[in-house]
Formats: structure tokens, C-alpha cells, sequence
């Protein structure tokens, strides 16, 4: 039997249940946001801390999305010709605001997603990362490219980057600033326009960052929200010109299938169960701290967190005789401040599926070293950090993103069954070595299967690196985020080819009007000359 009480402990058991209810004054201005002609119903959200209800807002009906995706394409015909410098103009001062107001956004992204304060401000620093980075490098990402053409000298190609027009932006409610975000703020800044589809449950940070784009300067029309769940966002995807989708990967197979049916562009953003390696030479004092992070920030609800943890035989016991104590030794907790280390799962359906997880893990013979334990003396969905040693290969939890604060523990002789195990797995979005000698670090992650490997760091320096391509393998998604990558899934390529031998008569048109055969042999020397010079 799981000891409940040693697990955690709980800051702030008698917080008020008024704390965690929104006045009308916040909420009406926001909601008013939302594209609806209140023909579709409504939503009610609730608050995870309390289970109370949050606020209440007006559905996007099929014509509202329509309506919107218009109002849209109106408005990007004029921004894509505004100048570049002026757009990222609205990216800084968005920026800015984001940090002068943050203590707004940190209540919504936590009264909305049940997080801590301290998980929800990772957002916020992101937003105020990536609104810097593509206001600064975003124009230079977007600047034509001069290429090596046909005939040196006399051909000149340039690659132009256009915007794509509408994109319409699904996102989950996890991270829900930052997924807000990712593909917003390099979207504007190439000249596209913008309809997000929020999940229902964070509805009020979307239509936050909405009010804040429109503070910052950002022409109407050009970012709208529509409220609504899976058939509000398979409706844009009807009208938009490329679909930046964060979500499941059951969801997201469906998303691929329909742009490719409409020939417009993807990037899918999927799930994940990154494995994280502790290697026999690791500094396991150091290690500690971060591994937690890794497994355990937003409540292991992010698709970077570590589920699966790979530990050398030769530092497990060590290792687990710091882990241990330090997971059973976090504090859970609700508060609006910076008191707690783990807040609450998001919903009744998170916690099933987390409890659902668990259970099967202990029924086939895994046992729990901490957590384990649903803790509604806190909270309706809070449920204890929680590791799990001797899980079998059959568990779910060793398969399946639990996508909540379970981490398994799999022991290994040596660095090359650690790449077979943290290999087994449809996914490929995320892993972590931890190892003193860098250099071993780095040959262990070139083979692993994964769109990103950080070294001695759970996934914060990874997903703070705004210029590095980020995104998934396998399982976990298509296409890339961050940096140029983003600029590039967010435009069309166009290539302008000049003929500059024409002013002076040497054009292909004159060579094909030479004498039968005299064409291809002079093309043949010139490409033998060429191969010669080691021309591109
Ligand atoms: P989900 O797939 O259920 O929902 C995501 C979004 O898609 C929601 O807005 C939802 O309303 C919408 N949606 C649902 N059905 C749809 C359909 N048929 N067409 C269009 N839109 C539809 O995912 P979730 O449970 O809300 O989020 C958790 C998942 O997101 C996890 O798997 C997690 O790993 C993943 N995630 C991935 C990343 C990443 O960057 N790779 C980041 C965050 C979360």
C-alpha cells in the first residue's frame, strides 16, 4: 500500500476557492474577442485547482470560421506589402508588453491549465524569446537568397520568400501562450495572417494574446480566434492556406490526411515519450535537479518531459538514492505565486488517463518508489510526482504518452543497449544523455532517434534555443519550429531566374540557333569546364 501522506507536501490547503475565480471586468473584454455570431453554443471552462467554473464563452460556428478566414485573407493582402522592419516592429513591442504585463497571463495560463507559477512563467519568457528572435533575425530569414545560377555570371536566381496567406494555427492546451505563439509570431512577421483555434479549456490566454498583439500595433484582422473543439478546427482547415497543428499524434495523422487532400501545407507538432539516459560516468549530484525538471515541470503534461527514465547499472542505485527523496520531497500546491513546485493536472480526463497508466503498470507487477497517489486533499485532479521501477515492456505507460508526472525507470549494462531501449518506441521527439565526458554525450545522441538530444539538460536550453529547428521524428510530427525553420514552413519559396547574357547576346535562345550538334558540344566543354573549376 502507497504511504499518501509521505508523498509531496501540501502548501496552502486552505486556499480559498475564491482565489481562483476570474472577475466579470477580466473576463468580458476577452471573451468579446472571440469570432461568433452566438449561433454555436457555449463553453464553459473550468478552473483544475477547484474544478469550478472558469468562465463562459460564445462557440465559433462554420460560417464564423469561414468569416474570419476572409476577414483574414482581406487584411494579409496589405500586411504582406508593409515593410518587413515595420512588422517586426510589432513583434518587439509585443514582446515588451508580455513581460511589463506578465502578472495577467500567469493567473489565466494558470487558472486555466491548473500549472504552477513557475511552469506558467517558462511561457511567458518564451513568448518574450521568440517575439525578440524573429523581430531581430526574422528579416534576414526573409531576405532573398542569391543562388549560383545555370551559366556563371550570365544567370541570375534569387529566392524570394512569400507569405502563404492564411494560416490557421490548432492548438492544445498545455503550453497554451507559447503553442499560441510558436507559429504566430513568425507567421506575421512573414506577411501571413492568422486564425487560432485554441483548446476550449484555454480559450482566455488566446484571446489575452489577441488583445496584447492588437496593443502592440498589429493591424485588425490579422489574428483572430474562433472557440470551439475538434470540428471548429477541422473546419479551418477547410479555408486556410497552411495548418501549424500541436497535438496528439492520433489527432494530428487526421489533420495530415485532410491538408494533404487540400494540398496545403502541414507542420505537425505530435507527442512524444522521450527517454532520458543517465550514463555510468553522469554527475549524479548535479543530474538531480534537472532530471526532475525534466520529468516533472507543467506536471509532466508537455510534450518534452522525460517518461522514460534509462539509468547505467553502475549509478541506478545512486542515482535513484537522490531521485527518490527529492521527487517524495516536492511540493505540491495551487497558489498564484511562486510557492509551489507542481501544480495540478489539467482535467478529470487527464488524471483517468494518468491513474489509467499507473494501474496498469502495478497490475503487471511494477512497483511505485514514489507518488502513485491521486491527491484530491489538494485539489480534484492533483496527482502525486510518481516513479516506477520493474514496469514490464507490456505496460501502457511503457508504450503510451501518459502525458502527466509518471516516469519509468528501465536499467541498462551499457551506452549501446541505452540507444536499443530509448530507440523502442514509435516516437521521436525528445531525449536526454547525462554524461560528464561531452564527447561520449554526442556519439550517444547521433544515434538516437530524435528531432533534438540535449546534453546534461532535461528540454529547457533545447526549447529556449528560438534559432534551432525543433520538432519530431517518427511518430511525432512533420516539419520543424523555431528560427528559419518556421520562416520556411510559413512562406513559399519563389526563385526569379534573370537572364543576364541577353544585353550582350549571349543567350541559350542563341545558342540553340547555331548549327545542328554545335549546341551540345559547346554545352559539353562548358560543363566539363565547369566540372573542372568546380563550379556550383
Ligand atoms: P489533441 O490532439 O486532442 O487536441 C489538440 C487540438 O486539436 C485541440 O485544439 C483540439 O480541439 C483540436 N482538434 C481535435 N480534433 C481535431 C480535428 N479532427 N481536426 C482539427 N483539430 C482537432 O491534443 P491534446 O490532448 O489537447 O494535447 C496533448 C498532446 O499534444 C500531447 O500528445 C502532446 O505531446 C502534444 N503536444 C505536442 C507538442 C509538440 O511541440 N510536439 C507540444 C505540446 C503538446
Amino acid at each position: 500500500m502507497i504511504d499518501d501522506a509521505a508523498v509531496g507536501s501540501v502548501i496552502d490547503p486552505e486556499q480559498p476557492e475564491a482565489t481562483y475565480v476570474l472577475e466579470p471586468d477580466v473576463v468580458a473584454p476577452l471573451v468579446a474577442r472571440v469570432v461568433t455570431s452566438h449561433e454555436a453554443g457555449t463553453h464553459r471552462s473550468i478552473c483544475p485547482f477547484t474544478g469550478a467554473p472558469l468562465a463562459t464563452f460564445s462557440l465559433s460556428s462554420p460560417a464564423d470560421v469561414a468569416g474570419a478566414v476572409e476577414r483574414a485573407r482581406a487584411a494579409q493582402r496589405s500586411w504582406a506589402h508593409v515593410p518587413v522592419r515595420e512588422r517586426a516592429g510589432v513583434l518587439g513591442r509585443f514582446g515588451r508588453i508580455v513581460l511589463d504585463r506578465q502578472s495577467e497571463v500567469l493567473d489565466l495560463i494558470q487558472m486555466e491549465v491548473g500549472k504552477s507559477r513557475r511552469s506558467a512563467f517558462e511561457e511567458v519568457a518564451d513568448a518574450a524569446q521568440l517575439a525578440r528572435h524573429f523581430a531581430v533575425r526574422g528579416p534576414r530569414y526573409l531576405a532573398p537568397r542569391r543562388l549560383a545560377g545555370m551559366l556563371p555570371l550570365l544567370t541570375g536566381v534569387r529566392v524570394h520568400r512569400r507569405p502563404v496567406g492564411v494560416v490557421g494555427v490548432i492548438a492544445p492546451w498545455n503550453y497554451p501562450l507559447t503553442l499560441a505563439l510558436s507559429e504566430t509570431l513568425p507567421a506575421l512577421l512573414a506577411g501571413d495572417a492568422v486564425v487560432l483555434k485554441p483548446d476550449p479549456q484555454t480559450t482566455l490566454t488566446a484571446l489575452w494574446v489577441a488583445e496584447v498583439l492588437e496593443d502592440a500595433g498589429l493591424p485588425a484582422g490579422l489574428f483572430q480566434v474562433v472557440a470551439g473543439g475538434g470540428d471548429v478546427g477541422a473546419e479551418l482547415i477547410e479555408h486556410v492556406d497552411h495548418v501549424a497543428f500541436t497535438g496528439s499524434t492520433a489527432t494530428g495523422r487526421k489533420v495530415a490526411a485532410r491538408a494533404g487532400e487540400r494540398l496545403v501545407g502541414a507542420t505537425l507538432e505530435l507527442g512524444g515519450k522521450n527517454p532520458l539516459y543517465v550514463a555510468a560516468d553522469a554527475d549524479v549530484r548535479t543530474a538531480v535537479p534537472s532530471v526532475i525538471r525534466a520529468c516533472f515541470a507543467s506536471s509532466g503534461q508537455m510534450c518534452l518531459s522525460a517518461e522514460r527514465l534509462v539509468l547505467h547499472e553502475d549509478v541506478a542505485d545512486e542515482f535513484l538514492a537522490r531521485f527518490v527523496p527529492a521527487v517524495r520531497a516536492l511540493r505540491l500546491g495551487a497558489g498564484l505565486d511562486y510557492s509551489a513546485d507542481m501544480g495540478s493536472l489539467v482535467s478529470a480526463d487527464q488524471l483517468a488517463k494518468v491513474e489509467a497508466h499507473v494501474d496498469d503498470a502495478l497490475a503487471l507487477g511494477a512497483r511505485v518508489l514514489a507518488g502513485g497517489v491521486h491527491r484530491s486533499d489538494i485539489g480534484p485532479y492533483f496527482y502525486a510526482p510518481t516513479i516506477l521501477d520493474d514496469v514490464p515492456s507490456a505496460a501502457l505507460c511503457t508504450r503510451e504518452e501518459t502525458f502527466g508526472p509518471v516516469v519509468s525507470v528501465t536499467r541498462v549494462a551499457s551506452d549501446d543497449e541505452a540507444v536499443r531501449v530509448m530507440n523502442q518506441t514509435e516516437y521521436g521527439l525528445h531525449a536526454s544523455v547525462y554524461s560528464t565526458d561531452v564527447a561520449r554525450a554526442r556519439r550517444i545522441a547521433a544515434r538516437v532517434e530524435a528531432g533534438s538530444v540535449a546534453i546534461n539538460d532535461g528540454y529547457a536550453l533545447l526549447w529556449g534555443s528560438v534559432s534551432a529547428p525543433l520538432g519530431g521524428w517518427k511518430s511525432s510530427g512533420l516539419g520543424r519550429r523555431h528560427g528559419a525553420a518556421s520562416i520556411e514552413a510559413l512562406t513559399e519559396a519563389q526563385t526569379i531566374v534573370v537572364d543576364r547574357g541577353a544585353r550582350i547576346g549571349v543567350t541559350l535562345d542563341a545558342l540553340y540557333g547555331l548549327d545542328e550538334g554545335r549546341p551540345s558540344e559547346l554545352l559539353t566543354s562548358a560543363l566539363h569546364l565547369m566540372r573542372r573549376l568546380r563550379l556550383r
